[in-house]
């Protein structure tokens, strides 16, 4: 199969990886930070050389696309990409696949970018600087939202007024779709069965956290909603509260809906918990000695994603998996035991020592004997990004 570049672009950040979508290797990979200022960085690595740190002079995610395609056009020939795999946060309820980017895909991005207003201008700036700087080359958008599109009517629906439903599309969308659908499929691989028999929960815990029930390869609940602020506490976002909050603080505080708002997105999770940190790592080791808001953190962390958990299991009626992924579910033995502890009522039971000892970027099923599978998976969205790019625009340039 022929390269494919993947774009990742967030508010200040352009992520980018030449990817073989047959092996996963990567030809050339790097990131573009602090775009939008005057002190925006470029790294990048070509095969085995790291170069060092660069100023892009134009700070813009023109200019970074401008650097990115320059380094792909100088790549040999065999690796060069013939297509470009853009990660579009927000597809609304338009989009249950990925698809070649055309003029209504980009109507229809924009649309929804008032519902993810950080991630979805980034995309669309990407989208246009590649059109510019490569014009001709084929690009597809691969959507967070898609995989959800197949949640039935009572996981997706709120129970508010009816007409934000039909005049404003409000409901329940679901969010990290590209990691949930490719580290279930592998689940399916590594356990040896049909993904058609296979029912799983996956906990995608990053940055951003979300849980998805996924019943015979399809989608049929997950935590986050309309927006990515929905259900586990992550890093810096809350995850669920009481809508209530908004006028209560209104009142007493003199806070606006936007600065709760982004109190919720920005200061709240495990760093508003701990008071110390939105990194695990670091929560984790103050927990270690004898941080009583840092364990309480991981406590709530824990608790809340446990709760979720055994939420999902009513969707799948059986379960037959749990999987961790993204950088807390994969490296955390911790979290890991906590939330199967939380989860025993279910038959799960870990091998501590397994657990322990899993070893980093390999799938492993860190269960005991007789419980349903416990397996750390690494997920790998710029991989699923790139096969569906390749199916969708083929081999040629
Ligand atoms: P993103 O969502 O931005 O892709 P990642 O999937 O890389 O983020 O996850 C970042 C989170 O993973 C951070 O909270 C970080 O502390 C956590 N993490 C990474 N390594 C470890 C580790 N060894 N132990 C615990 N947490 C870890």
């Amino acid at each position: 199969m022929a390269n494919v570049l993947v774009l990742n672009a967030g508010s200040s950040s352009l992520k980018f990886a030449v990817v073989d979508p047959a092996s996963g290797a990567r030809a050339m990979l790097g990131i573009a930070q602090r775009l939008g200022t005057d002190e925006a960085t470029f790294d990048i690595a070509v095969g085995a050389e790291t170069a060092p740190t660069a100023r892009l002079d134009e700070g813009s995610h023109r200019a970074a696309v401008a650097a990115i395609v320059e380094h792909a056009d100088a790549l040999d020939a065999a690796v060069r990409p013939v297509g470009v795999g853009h990660r579009v946060v927000h597809g609304g309820d338009e989009f249950s696949a990925s698809v070649v980017i055309d003029d209504d895909v980009l109507a229809a991005v924009t649309r929804f970018s008032p519902l993810a207003p950080l991630h979805n201008p980034p995309a669309l700036l990407g989208i246009e600087a590649v059109s510019a700087h490569w014009p001709g080359l084929p690009q597809v958008a691969v959507f967070d939202t898609a995989f959800h599109q197949t949640m039935p009517q009572h996981a997706y629906r709120y129970a508010v007024p009816r007409e934000w439903y039909d005049d404003h599309h409000v409901r329940r969308y679901g969010f990290h779709g590209t990691s949930h659908r490719y580290v279930s499929g592998r689940a399916a691989e590594v356990l040896g069965v049909d993904p058609a028999d296979l029912n799983v929960v996956v906990c995608h815990l990053g940055n951003g956290c979300s849980a998805a029930a996924v019943r015979g390869g399809v989608s049929v609940d997950t935590t986050m909603g309309l927006t990515p602020l929905e259900g586990l506490v992550m890093g810096t976002r809350s995850g669920d509260v009481d809508p209530g909050l908004f006028d209560y603080l209104g009142s007493v505080a003199g806070l606006s809906a936007a600065e709760v708002t982004g109190a919720l997105n920005t200061r709240s999770g495990l760093l508003g918990l701990s008071g110390r940190s939105n990194d695990m790592r670091t929560v984790e080791s103050a927990a270690d000695d004898g941080d009583e808001r840092a364990r309480l953190a991981l406590e709530v962390f824990a608790y809340r994603l446990a709760k979720a958990v055994s939420g999902l299991v009513v969707a799948l009626g059986r379960l037959d998996a749990l999987v961790f992924t993204g950088g807390i579910g994969e490296n955390s033995p911790g979290v890991r035991a906590r939330v199967v502890a939380a989860l025993g009522f279910l038959g799960l039971r870990l091998d501590p020592d397994a657990n322990a000892a899993a070893p980093r970027g390999r799938s492993i099923d860190v269960a005991a004997p007789g419980s349903p599978a416990v397996l750390v998976i690494p997920t790998d969205e710029e991989l699923m990004i790139a096969l569906d790019t390749a199916r969708l625009v083929g081999g040629g340039r």
